[in-house]
């Protein structure tokens, strides 16, 4: 026997069981994202390489790590392993940039990460997220935060915790990063390979790591006063604190988190993540912020941005189990040909319905009909001979007998 092939390590099918919780994330973000003014985009699923190794950053875990990468005609292209620099490449491309401001774009689709397979986790994951361009006002973020808090509300999800922090700019970045290093150096070697590595390209990203001795460093007080201790600069002091103004105005909880970094490279001021205590140790449903400087850096002209990206997977383990609809209406026949016609009347006409292809005994389609659909259509020898239709509703057991011209009508 040959052997059979099975699903990838780290790949799920979605399973025709499972749909219709897919379905209902994808018809709410276009619900919540197109009343926000947010207009859909789809970019192609690979880039080159490139791409991601200056969009993303090449002291990301993403990109030293975790792209599937492969080479064509001696180009090396990459499966998207997240979808903001796609969308910004596609900005840059078509000249968005002459479009009247804000430009709000959404996108939901497959991702592709090479990363260790474990609940929450997956090697093609799916994401939905927004990007919005040209607004350097902490009112973007406040928008942005707020249609990511809607947008869960409308799934189904309203107990989330909200996290938020501000990097800075450049220049605060720079002065903390120094600060933060000065306190860690001495314990440097108490921590874990990749943050030794971090420590020189990109020191900030040692706040998120969750190897325990790591964090036994960052819990000390000394450190723990580097990063309490307010290093951001006045103006983006201003930025941040009129996000928050906003997101109270507006209802919304949240609080700050210090460590708050993100895995990306090109956040600036605002960052957030969204997580769930039922999700374990994969909590974050969301994750966002502000990036100024992607625009310019991948060749466009200046343009400020601020965007989102959130786990679908995820967010789908946190809702409970849609049951399927059933079929409106099976069309029970003894003639194939009578069912046939019948079923594509009705279709045409508006309702889902299905009938036997293999011709079964009239029993066994009856019992077929209860079982998937709330009305039977029945058009037998009688039927057929006077022209009718016998119309049974599951819910009753009431049978009725009409007319073959009218019968539409009557579902109706
Ligand atoms: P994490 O810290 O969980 O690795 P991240 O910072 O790498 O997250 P982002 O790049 O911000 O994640 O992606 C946004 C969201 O996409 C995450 O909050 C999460 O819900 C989801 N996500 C990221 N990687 C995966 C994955 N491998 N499998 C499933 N979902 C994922
Ligand atoms: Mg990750």
């Amino acid at each position: 026997m040959t052997n059979i092939i099975k699903a990838q390590k780290g790949t799920k099918d979605i399973l025709p069981a499972e749909i219709s919780k897919w379905y209902n994330l994808e018809k709410k973000a276009e619900e919540v994202f197109s009343f926000a003014g947010f207009k859909e985009i789809r970019t192609p699923i690979f880039e080159a390489t490139e791409l991601f190794a200056r969009g993303v950053g090449d002291t990301t875990d993403i990109v030293n790590k975790e792209m599937y990468s492969f080479e064509k005609s001696e180009r090396s292209l990459t499966l998207r392993p997240e979808n903001t620099a796609g969308v910004v490449r596609s900005f840059i491309e078509n000249g968005m940039h002459r479009l009247t401001a804000p430009v709000k774009l959404w996108y939901k689709g497959p991702m592709f990460r090479y990363e260790r397979p474990q609940a929450g986790r997956q090697r093609q994951f799916h994401q939905v997220g927004v990007e919005m361009f040209g607004i350097k006002e902490p009112s973007a973020d406040a928008e942005v935060i707020l249609l990511a808090v809607n947008y869960l509300k409308s799934i189904g999800l309203c107990d989330l915790d909200v996290e938020i922090n501000s990097l800075g700019c450049p220049n605060c970045r720079e002065t903390f990063s120094k600060k933060l290093k000065d306190a860690i150096r001495p314990y440097l070697a108490n921590m874990c390979p990749d943050c030794q590595e971090r420590f020189e390209k990109n020191p900030l990203r040692l706040l998120d790591c969750k190897v325990p001795e790591c964090n036994e460093v960052l819990n000390s007080e000394e450190i723990q006063n580097v990063i309490t201790s307010e290093y951001i600069c006045d103006e983006c002091s201003e930025h941040f604190n009129k996000v928050k103004e906003y997101l109270d105005a507006l209802n919304i909880k949240y609080s700050v988190n210090r460590l708050l970094v993100r895995g990306l490279d090109y956040y600036n001021r605002t960052v957030f993540e969204i997580k769930s205590n039922n999700l374990g140790s994969q909590n974050a449903v969301c994750g966002g912020g502000r990036y100024d400087s992607l625009v310019r850096h991948l060749g466009g002209v200046d343009t400020p941005a601020v965007g989102f990206a959130m786990g679908m997977e995820r967010l789908n383990s946190l809702l409970p189990d849609v049951e399927d609809n059933k079929l409106d209406i099976f069309v029970v026949s003894s003639s194939s040909t009578e069912a046939f016609k019948v079923v594509n009347e009705l279709r045409a006409a508006g309702f889902s319905a299905d009938f036997d292809l293999s011709c079964k005994k009239f029993g066994k389609q009856i019992e077929k009909a209860s079982k998937v659909a709330s009305h039977a259509v029945i058009v037998c020898e009688d039927e057929i001979a006077n022209n009718t239709v016998s119309i049974k509703d599951f819910s009753t057991s009431e049978q009725k007998t009409v007319s073959r011209n009218d019968y539409i009508n009557c579902l109706k």
